[in-house]
């Protein structure tokens, strides 16, 4: 009487996740390389993320006070 249409269930277990793209080509990536699609473009993705590291401006007070000295001769 029981038991009957439960194993039908039993088929949740794996869930196959699909590869997501590489943030460099687009190609779907692999899992020896996540997240890229291989090592050379997690290499090219290195360069990049070093590249801007370096570019970074060093020096953010580039702008001269401008408002601040017009505010005190406006008196
Ligand atoms: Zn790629």
């Amino acid at each position: 009487m029981a038991g009957e249409g439960d194993q039908d269930h039993a088929h949740d277990g794996e869930a196959s996740v699909p590869p997501r793209p590489c943030p460099v080509c687009g190609k779907p990536a692999v899992f020896a390389a996540r997240p890229f699609c291989s090592n050379r473009c997690a290499d090219v993705d290195l360069h990049r993320w070093l590249r801007g590291a370096y570019a970074l401006p060093a020096a953010d007070d580039d702008e001269p006070p401008l408002e601040a000295d017009a505010k005190d001769r406006g008196e």
